[in-house]
């Protein structure tokens, strides 16, 4: 399977990001335990966001929290349930800003992360730009292998929606 790049989503490049193997499992449909105490997390966390009238954005396949402007700038919100993850939330982040700044041709575009009281804020920067476009072109040549990585225990099983179909 050639997974060419417009194929990938925010979902996905967390995913990598936290473990190549769930989106790898995940770009074939095969899909988490939705009874999981996380995914119901998740789920619950949306629906607070649509009550408090943030809104989705449905740009092309992009579903991102929020966006606005900020100091005259673009601005991208992705809201999380725990900073656990900064690093998949991060990614994240980036490829909707990446996808954003090139397909609209935007000079500044930044983002951040909030949890809670906690809030990362995210550069769009040049070198985040390039950083985040080499992990798609990687993040695609990942997911046209056949077949998934083996199974290899990491800190996120014990969170992860698969941790049934791995463990
Ligand atoms: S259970 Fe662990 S190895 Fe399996 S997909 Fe989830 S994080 Fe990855």
């Amino acid at each position: 399977m050639n997974f060419t790049a417009d194929l990938l989503s925010g979902t996905l490049i967390h995913y990598y990001a936290t473990c190549p193997r769930e989106a790898w499992l995940y770009s074939r449909r095969i899909h988490a335990n939705q009874w999981d105490e996380n995914i119901l997390m998740g789920k619950a966390l949306a629906d607070i966001k649509e009550e408090q009238q943030l809104h989705k954005f449905p740009f092309s396949n992009l579903h991102f929290d929020k966006i606005g402007k900020e100091r005259g700038h673009i601005m991208v919100t992705e809201y999380k349930k725990s900073m656990s993850n900064t690093q998949g939330a991060k990614m994240q982040l980036l490829f909707y800003m990446w996808q954003l700044k090139t397909s609209l041709k935007l000079k500044v575009i930044n983002g951040k992360i909030i949890s809670g009281r906690t809030v990362i804020f995210v550069e769009g920067n040049e070198e985040n730009m390039r950083m985040i476009e080499e992990l798609m072109n990687e993040v695609s040549l990942f997911l046209s292998q056949s077949t998934p990585p083996p199974f290899k225990e990491i800190k996120f099983c014990k969170g992860c929606g698969y941790r049934d179909y791995c463990l």
